[in-house]
């Protein structure tokens, strides 16, 4: 794509977004030249779903980029992104928890996740249901991992062309997020963050809680798969 056409995606996104939900810029498959044009109109927030790609990345780009990890990551790879990632946003097992906060303790930081909510029907998506979030929550194990900070939730609604049911999806995702606030984290101002909504179907989502929204191909275009 053009720098151009990159550029005017980006302000039309930009524009339709309402300034209190976060534009993560997913950039996967995209080059790092890309990220550089985004990078100059003032974009900061990008989401890599693989590690030895965001590793090249974030060697090469400046420093201040803020990298959210959206894809599924593995708990032998998590020492590689802990010393700066921004937030794990694709956190679907206690295990994947436990390294995040070893490693986080290493480098002696807190690393803010996402839960990864499985609502859509597709079986093949990776996630906890709303009821195996709650019983994490309440695990000792969960609790002793004081490097880890919570901030929210992460979905991805179903791929169809059903408006309808997208919207039931996101919907329920928000209520999950409510009651989960309420029940686990009421005195906590830092759980705040809806991630759900991508390039097709980000206005349904922020119409249904979402204040973070991951955008790759509407922005970028077609992912370059070589
Ligand atoms: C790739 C990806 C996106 C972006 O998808 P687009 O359809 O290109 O906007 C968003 N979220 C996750 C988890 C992804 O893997």
């Amino acid at each position: 794509m053009n720098i151009l056409d990159l550029q005017n995606n980006y302000r039309k996104i930009v524009e339709t977004i309402p300034s209190t939900v976060t534009l993560v810029a997913v950039s996967k498959y995209q080059p790092s030249e890309a990220v550089e044009v985004l990078y100059r109109l003032g974009q900061r927030v990008f989401g890599e779903s693989h590690v030895q790609e965001l590793t090249k990345k974030h060697e090469l780009l400046p420093q201040d980029i803020q990298w959210h990890f959206i894809g599924h990551l593995q708990t032998n790879k998590v020492k590689y992104i802990a010393p700066y990632i921004t937030m794990v946003e694709s956190v679907d097992s206690i295990r994947l928890i436990e390294e995040i906060n070893k490693q986080a303790l290493k480098c002696n930081r807190i690393i803010d996740i996402l839960l990864e909510l499985h609502i859509a029907q597709e079986e093949t998506k990776y996630g906890l249901t709303p009821e195996e979030c709650r019983e994490l929550l309440q695990s000792d194990s969960f609790r002793s991992c004081q490097n880890v900070r919570v901030r929210g939730l992460m979905t991805i609604a179903s791929n169809v062309d059903d408006d309808q049911q997208v919207q039931r999806e996101f919907q329920l995702a928000s209520d999950t997020f409510n009651a989960i606030k309420t029940e686990f984290f009421q005195d906590k101002p830092w759980f705040d963050c809806c991630s759900w909504g991508m390039s097709s179907d980000y206005p349904l989502a922020i119409a249904h809680g979402s204040n973070m929204v991951r955008v790759g191909t509407s922005i970028f275009g077609e992912r370059q798969y070589k």
